[in-house]
């Protein structure tokens, strides 16, 4: 195993707030979140930058972080919508060389709570937010019929 604290979370070897995984994939919460249910999703293969990262798992990446975001619109986060980012290199300011896309939920009139929690970077309580996401996701899968992402079945609520 290699030193990446990222495959690390990914192995079980890091403590992480997970809200979803399947063969590909795995969702956390940040460990200093921006805002309350800040979620962070990697490719389970390491791979450090966009120029290491195959395309078709991007694109699962992508439909994950898809799938969260409206699933924090569907939780009692009450999201209005996301802010979706992906730091790509040191250039980029990506701090964590294994690539991940970030989730931020946000609200309408949030600007001043936002700038705040962009300074500060509070955890909020971990188990409830996670459980959280967690429920909006099977809200969104009992709206459309799908479990997962496009992989295996993510880990139940
Ligand atoms: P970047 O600047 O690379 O796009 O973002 C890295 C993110 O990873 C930051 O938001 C930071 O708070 C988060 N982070 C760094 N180390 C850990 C960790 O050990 N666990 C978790 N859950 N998040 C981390
Ligand atoms: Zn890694």
């Amino acid at each position: 195993m290699n030193d990446c604290v990222f495959c690390r979370i990914v192995a079980g070897e890091a403590p992480a707030t997970k809200v979803y995984e399947d063969d590909l994939l795995c969702a956390f919460l940040d460990i200093r979140p921006v805002a309350r249910g800040h979620t962070l999703i990697v490719p389970k293969r390491h791979a450090t930058e966009l120029e290491d990262l195959d395309a078709d798992v991007g694109a699962l990446v992508f439909r994950a972080g898809h799938r969260i975001a409206l699933a924090m619109r569907r939780s009692s986060l009450a999201a209005d919508g996301a802010n979706l980012v992906l730091n790509d290199g040191r250039a980029a300011f990506q701090t964590v060389p294994h690539i991940h896309l970030h989730v931020i939920p946000r609200r309408h009139g949030d600007k001043l709570s936002f700038a705040k929690g962009f300074l500060l970077r509070r955890p909020h309580d971990p188990q409830s937010t996670a459980d959280a996401i967690r429920t909006g996701l099977a809200t969104l899968a009992c709206q459309d019929d799908t479990e997962g992402f496009g992989t295996q079945e993510g880990m139940q609520a």
